[in-house]
């Protein structure tokens, strides 16, 4: 079957405009002092008009179809943007698609009740409200959500909600949280949780902290980006908060899988962006240093790591492209290994690429002159969020094997071999072996 990721002219001079709005507007906030950057406020109002002018141009909100005042680009073409987009980690905001935005948007579009759809899903597909999303626990391992320990027991109208949950991405700074807990601990495992919308003032809900982690050691809490730690004690939620409402007990599972598919994809083209300018600094460094006698880039050790970076991120960006296509044709869940695959292997290209950038760069690539050691400090974390490389690798694996039966001996054991030659052959070999006495 022939693979197509062609895109039509009109759709290439908006990529061409997206570029050159990165380059122009967005990447020079970068340059902002950082007290600035971290302002929730004051981000807002210096990004407002850049929003505007996205959305003048139609490139607001991509990921969602026209009925829900999204574009309906499709997972290829979204692929492409967000490539761009992946340059500049303040991007994905100012075009409404940072995460983890998108994916609950997504849930929500997927299995939310009209009324649901209304009060929340609008106002954050406007950029009005902003939501973080609540699974992962300190106590239990995120990669197997059927451990989860956090409960909502129904009590009348309403659902209590009890745990902890941490690394809700942005927690400190939304207006609600999605929430995925176990309403029903008896049924079968991927049948015992059900997802809330859990506004983030609801009396119970303690804010702990922003957990610091490496590529934001010194974060304080508040600060968007955040991963924050949350306990629900007693927490008390309106049925009606119930994604789904009656239909949506016990669909945690499915909802949050629906959710991970398609942000997957974004991350992993995301990654290319962010490789690629890793890369654009290596090969500037590469044809400006000398050192023993000529240009780094004469070196055949620095040769090997460009024509290495550069093969490994075309084979990562053609995956993720066929994994794009096939969830275009086929839908997320006939994608599995597909998703699974880039996942892994785009976490892997982007921590190399920015390695080899460092090292070509020597101490000024360490230092926070640069922004490689950031890009390098976050590109860690990618082999862990939305799954570890481990549970990508289980998946593809397993799925693979299915495909092969238990033997006794394999078989491409010569005597197999010999064997089936014997009964193809044999009357040629009879024939040989009479007019070739001994
Ligand atoms: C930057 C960042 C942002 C995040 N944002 C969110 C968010 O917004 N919302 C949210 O709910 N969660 C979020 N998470 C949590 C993330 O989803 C979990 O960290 C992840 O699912 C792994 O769970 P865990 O940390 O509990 O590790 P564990 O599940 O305890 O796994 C630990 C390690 O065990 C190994 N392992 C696990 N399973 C297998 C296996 N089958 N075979 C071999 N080895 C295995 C892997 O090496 C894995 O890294 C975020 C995490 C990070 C780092």
């Amino acid at each position: 079957m022939a693979w197509d990721f062609e895109t039509e002219p009109e759709f290439d001079a908006k990529l061409r405009w997206m570029r050159d709005f990165l380059d122009r507007e967005i990447i020079p906030l970068e340059g902002l002092p950082r007290h600035v950057q971290l302002d929730v406020d004051r981000m807002d109002e210096i990004t407002a008009p850049l929003k505007e002018e996205v959305k003048r141009q139609g490139l607001w909100a991509t990921h969602l179809t026209p009925e829900l005042g999204g574009m309906g680009f499709g997972q290829v073409k979204l692929g492409l943007q967000n490539e761009i987009l992946g340059r500049c980690s303040f991007a994905p905001r100012i075009f409404g698609v940072n995460a983890p935005d998108t994916g609950n948007a997504e849930l929500l579009a997927e299995g939310a009740t009209a009324e649901q759809k209304e009060q929340w899903m609008q106002p954050l597909l406007d950029g009005k409200l902003r939501s973080a999303f609540s699974m992962t626990e300190p106590h239990t391992p995120g990669s197997d959500p059927t451990q989860l320990k956090t409960t909502a027991v129904r009590d009348g109208d309403e659902w209590v909600i009890n745990g902890r949950k941490w690394f809700t991405s942005n927690g400190s700074v939304a207006d609600f949280l999605l929430a995925m807990v176990v309403t029903n601990p008896e049924v079968e495992p991927l049948r015992r949780t059900s997802m809330f919308i859990v506004p983030t003032d609801t009396p119970g809900l303690q804010i702990v902290r922003d957990v610091p982690v490496m590529s934001h050691p010194d974060h304080q809490t508040g600060e968007p980006g955040g991963h924050t730690e949350v306990v629900y004690d007693n927490v008390r939620i309106p049925h009606a908060l119930l994604v789904g409402g009656d239909d949506g007990v016990g669909q945690g599972f499915v909802l949050a899988q629906k959710r991970l598919g398609p942000g997957r994809i974004h991350h992993a083209m995301r990654w290319l962006g962010q490789s690629r300018r890793a890369f654009d600094m290596l090969c500037e460094r590469a044809v400006s240093r000398e050192a023993h006698g000529g240009k780094l880039g004469e070196k055949q050790m620095v040769q090997d790591w460009i024509a290495e970076s550069e093969a490994e991120m075309r084979a990562a960006r053609l995956l993720t492209l066929q994994a794009a296509w096939h969830m275009d044709r086929h839908g997320a869940s006939k994608s599995r290994v597909e998703i699974a695959i880039i996942k892994f292997w785009g976490a892997k290209v982007l921590f190399n690429v920015i390695d080899r950038a460092i090292q070509v760069h020597g101490a000024l690539g360490i230092s926070s002159d640069l922004p490689l050691e950031s890009m390098y400090r976050a590109a860690r974390a990618a082999r862990i969020y939305d799954g570890p490389d481990e549970v990508h690798k289980v998946t593809v694996a397993r799925r693979i094997l299915k495909g092969y039966s238990e033997v006794e001996t394999p078989s491409e054991h010569l005597s197999l071999r010999q064997a089936a030659a014997q009964e193809k052959f044999g009357d040629y070999l009879v024939r040989w072996a009479d007019n070739n006495p001994l």
